[in-house]
């Protein structure tokens, strides 16, 4: 039988929950000539380390830390990973890299029956992700600020979506004018939270938290993170990120397969793999 190869690409990629996702969601489709694996593949070499995936005739790859940018001179980076500046998905057989990252956090939001047009959002974060949730929000149709720790950053945000896909109107708050800037709906694309530094939040403890908020925190590990007890303790709502992350690779999957994907499944062999990590 002739196998159907995709996988992933970063540095490192151990950690990595893709390949038991893609992999549950083949075996539950019954398509058990495909197979999804992932390189470890180090920054200096990317150019010759994805020689390794196209010569062996994969279909495609998912692009994780630190590649997702460098990437893009090496593939024919689509209208979406052009404007959000990095690629996260290729299709070897067109040699076309998107980015899913957008679609997966507004689909989230959606399943999670969040408004967006219309809304305030505040998002924390200068970063990749922040980029790929401030190009799908505002797509979307809400208003956006952004907060981040490096102020630089975040105005190179700006002015990347300000020429790439031809957004304006975005704002950059201090934390202190945040607070008072009566968002729906914050979201952090920060890593601050993430395992082992569970204890920390984006939102600073001097801050008052604006009460009765819907918190989005890409962070999943862990499933309920500092900001999002800070966010619950203040009558709000809070969403961790693994629905983003079953979401993105979803949109992965069915661009590689032409099926559609067993999503809840998807996000239940996400949320039992991380339990069971916790239990070592
Ligand atoms: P990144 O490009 O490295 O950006 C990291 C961001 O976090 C920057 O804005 C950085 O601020 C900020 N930050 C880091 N440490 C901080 C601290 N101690 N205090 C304040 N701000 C701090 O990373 P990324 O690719 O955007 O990813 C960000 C997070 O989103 C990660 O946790 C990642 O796992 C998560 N993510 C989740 C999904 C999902 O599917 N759920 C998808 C993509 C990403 P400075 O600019 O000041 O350094």
């Amino acid at each position: 039988m002739a196998i159907n190869r995709v996988g992933l690409i970063g540095f490192p990629v151990e950690h990595s929950l893709s390949p038991i996702m893609h992999n549950a969601a083949f075996k539950a489709l019954g398509m058990y000539d495909w197979l999804y694996d992932a390189m470890s593949i180090p920054p200096d070499i990317l150019r010759l380390g994805l020689r390794e995936p196209r010569d062996h005739g994969y279909i495609g790859i998912n692009v994780t830390v630190p590649h997702k940018e460098a990437i893009m001179a090496y593939v024919r980076p689509d209208e979406k990973a052009r404007a959000i500046g990095a690629v996260n998905t290729v299709d070897f057989r067109s040699n076309i890299g998107t980015n899913t990252d957008a679609d997966g956090f507004i689909d989230d939001l959606r399943a999670n029956d969040v408004s967006i047009a219309g809304e305030r959002v505040l998002v924390l974060g200068a970063g990749g992700a922040a980029r790929a949730a401030v190009y799908g929000l505002v797509g979307a149709g809400a208003e956006v600020a952004i907060v981040n720790r490096t102020r630089s950053r975040a105005e190179a945000l700006v002015e990347h979506l300000r020429v790439s896909a031809g957004i304006g109107g975005l704002r950059l708050m201090t934390p202190n004018e945040a607070a008072d800037w009566g968002m729906s709906l914050i979201v952090n694309c920060t890593s601050v939270g993430l395992h082992p530094q569970v204890h920390q939040s984006p939102w600073s403890q001097n801050l008052p938290f604006p009460a009765g908020r819907i918190v989005y925190d890409m962070v999943y590990r862990p499933a309920t993170t500092a900001l999002m007890r800070q966010c619950l303790a203040h009558n709000g709502r809070a969403i961790g990120g693994l629905g983003m992350l079953a979401r993105q690779g979803a949109i992965s999957f069915e661009l590689w397969t032409g099926v559609k994907p067993p999503i809840d499944l998807m996000r239940r062999v996400l949320q039992d793999a991380l339990e069971s990590a916790h239990k070592d």
